[in-house]
């Protein structure tokens, strides 16, 4: 590794992510990705998992607060960067509203980085906090670094985030390489149901509903609860 992604290296292990790898990149002229995540957690009394009840709120609350953290961590790696001339950019998050793709698909950067597996609720899912994770990821022109090895998808039998969705969103097949986004989730149908319940609150609802389902996610998270496990 040359001097100059070292010091990348030291300069996103510092930014206090909770997780956080560098792997190949091919997107754009961009050849190395830094692919980070912050997790978060509910009050008990909001957290479905540790008996508490639903709330869009407290949710919505904690998607934004994390994304927030986030981005003024980015600002300081974006000083680093720019003092090492590297070129780079940070992936902004968000989906066309046509197609609801992303210019670059985080979650699955994230997966090729080692950080976790796409679930059957087609989130990333990490072993020590489940998909309670905000992603951020950023593309730099830097010397190759070593690819990591990725998880093995660890859903097993676990059908949760199947069966808390209220519309039934979810197939249960489970994600693969090269496997059509339909054939896991209908995620026009998802992204619809959620501009309706955000007419009432000024804001695309989150649901969350399959997400807040999983046992790897909350305090407690252990892959021995996972049926099968
Ligand atoms: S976000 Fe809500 S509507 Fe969409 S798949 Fe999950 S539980 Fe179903
Ligand atoms: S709820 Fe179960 S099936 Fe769904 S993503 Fe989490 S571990 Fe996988």
């Amino acid at each position: 590794m040359d001097d100059t992604t070292e010091k990348v290296r030291e300069a996103v292990a510092s930014l206090g992510m909770t997780g956080w790898r560098l792997a190949p990149a091919d997107h754009q002229g961009f050849t190395c990705a830094a692919s980070m995540f912050i997790a978060y957690h509910l009050p008990t009394e909001v957290d479905p998992l540790a008996g508490g009840d639903y709330d869009e709120a407290a949710f919505h609350g904690a998607l934004v607060d994390a994304r927030e953290r986030g981005r003024q961590m980015l600002r300081g790696l974006d000083s680093v960067l720019d003092e090492l001339r590297v070129r780079h950019w940070t992936v902004p998050g968000g989906q066309d509203p046509g197609t609801l793709l992303a210019d670059l698909s985080e979650k699955r950067a994230a997966a090729l980085a080692g950080l976790g597996w796409i679930g059957k609720c087609s989130l990333l899912i990490t072993p020590d906090h489940g998909p309670r994770v905000r992603l951020f990821t950023v593309l730099m022109e830097l010397d190759a670094v070593i690819a990591p090895s990725p998880l093995r998808p660890a859903c097993g039998k676990c059908t949760a985030c199947i069966d808390a969705c209220p519309q039934g969103y979810l197939s249960g097949a489970d994600w693969r390489q090269g496997i059509e986004r339909a054939a896991v989730i209908d995620a026009f149908a998802c992204s619809r149901r959620m501009e309706e319940l955000g007419a009432a609150i000024g804001h695309k609802h989150s649901c969350g509903l399959c997400l807040l389902a999983c046992p790897l996610g909350g305090k407690e998270a252990r892959k021995d609860k996972l049926p099968g496990a």
